[in-house]
């Protein structure tokens, strides 16, 4: 599919040039939509039909749909591209974590809030779960009601999904909790049963066959009474499980973005959570969770859906799914400046570092857990790493020099000593003819720097 222009949306628009949509010219908002940042509804002068037609023309590919509603709400899909360089990928995979109805309950009390409550820092992000998928494994409407009904007293945040194959289990735990929970896995044996269902409660349906090609059948029948579909081709367990599963994955995104093949224009699921019942060892199950997840998140899960809640087996996932889901027409950068880190005063160390979002985290972070007192100079290098910016001239004297003066760091410390990264040891003395300080080369890893503070006697610096 030819990526939309500017001048193809400009086209639509009544190119009257009147500011109301907060944009000085309609081609200013052209490219805002073009870019999705903003909406066709932003526009006030549009009229019925050429809203209708502008949001025709912007609906991506991959249809983009909700689960759950108000706090509970996760959005699926919405892409536009096979590649996150051709423009971004929008709308992180969800990723929810299974309880079964055949546990016992103060089990699927504990686990709900182990999914509800867990949550990792990184590089200044909360990475947390973002749904609880209720199994049933009993068959028994009024276990698995039970079990939903657990679920969500458990849990505040999390969206739901309803995971049986019989409608009137099904039936049974909408019963209790009807505000927009996926329904899965609709396959051949009971597809009209719970198309219908979906369609009567308005909930997403996710669509399940052993492969991509049986999956057409499946949309061509659920369309009947639902557009809010996910597809599920069929995780692959195995010894080629993580490529067969992402090739199914590919097969589907292409056919949507590059051959427009409607039928699969939807969100895609996968699960790993059988892998808990088909490993009699817990830790080599999570592990293989984990690695499918994690390669799904690259190659084109849009939902997840996995049993464990070990955190070294989540981390990756989460991890992968924070970078690849960064908006790469966007620097990732803090503002330059002066840091406290902990509680300095005037013998503190002052430390130099760039304002490239992940540096800046990782040493912070590395200092802060090891409760090192200091100062933090960022300077601006764009959003670049240290080493990238000193080959590039971006991380120089005059830059540091330039933080020093903006920041008034001289009216905190009484020495005038500063650790500049071990990677720009190159800058030491541009870095020291520039600013008249001192220059003492620190470590490569920010991970060794409280250690290294301490071996050289810089946590004090009396002069
Ligand atoms: S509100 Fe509509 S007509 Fe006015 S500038 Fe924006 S896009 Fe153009």
């Amino acid at each position: 599919m030819a990526q939309l222009s500017a001048m193809d949306v400009y086209n639509l628009l009544p190119k009257a040039n009147c500011g109301a949509c907060g944009c000085k010219t309609c081609m200013e908002f052209a490219t805002k939509l073009v870019n999705r940042e903003a909406k066709p509804e932003d526009c006030p002068k549009l009229d019925d039909e050429s809203l209708e037609k502008l949001q025709e023309l912007l609906a991506p590919p991959i249809k983009e749909l909700t689960i759950g509603e108000g706090d509970r709400e996760v959005i699926v899909g919405g892409d536009e591209v096979m590649f996150r360089h051709e423009l971004s990928f929008f709308n992180p995979p969800p990723v929810f974590v299974t309880v079964y109805d055949d546990m016992k309950e103060d089990e699927i009390a504990g686990k709900t809030e182990e999914i509800q409550e867990f949550q990792v820092e990184r590089v200044g992000e909360v990475l947390k779960l973002d749904g609880v998928a209720v199994v049933s494994r009993t068959g028994n409407p009024e276990k698995f009601a039970r079990a939903v009904e657990i679920a969500v007293e458990r849990s505040k945040d999390l969206a739901v999904a309803l995971i049986t194959t019989d409608p009137k289990v099904m039936e049974a735990g909408l019963d209790v909790f009807d505000e927009r929970p996926l329904l899965y896995p609709a396959t051949e044996d009971n597809i009209e049963d719970l198309a219908k269902l979906a369609a009567d409660v308005d909930c997403p349906l996710g669509l399940h066959a052993r492969d991509v090609e049986d999956l057409v059948p499946l949309v061509v029948e659920a369309q009947q009474y639902t557009d809010d579909l996910l597809l599920d081709p069929g995780t692959e367990f195995g010894s080629h499980d993580v490529v067969s599963t992402t090739d199914k994955l590919a097969e589907i995104r292409k056919a949507a973005i590059e051959e427009e093949f409607e039928s699969f224009g939807y969100p895609t699921l996968v699960t790993t959570f059988p892998y808990a019942f088909l490993e009699d060892n817990h830790v080599k199950a999570a592990r293989r969770e984990s690695y499918l997840a994690s390669a799904c998140v690259l190659r084109y899960a849009d939902l997840l859906i996995m049993d464990t809640v070990e955190p070294w087996a989540l981390l990756p996932v989460l991890t992968q799914r924070q970078c690849v889901y960064t908006d790469p027409r966007e620097p990732q950068e803090v503002e330059p400046g002066l840091y406290r880190i902990g509680d300095p005063d005037e013998n503190s160390p002052v430390l130099v570092t760039t304002n490239f979002t992940l540096t800046y985290h990782c040493v912070a972070g590395d200092l802060e857990s090891a409760d090192v007192d200091c100062w933090l100079l960022v300077i601006d290098t764009g959003g670049l790493a240290v080493d990238v910016s000193v080959a590039g001239g971006q991380f120089t004297g005059e830059a540091v020099k330039e933080v020093i003066e903006e920041t008034g760091i001289e009216n905190n410390v009484e020495h005038r000593v500063l650790v500049i990264p071990g990677k720009a040891a190159a800058v030491k003395g541009d870095v020291e003819d520039a600013t008249g300080w001192d220059v003492v080369i620190g470590t490569q890893d920010s991970s060794e720097l409280p250690e290294f503070l301490e071996k050289e006697g810089l946590l004090r610096i009396d002069e």
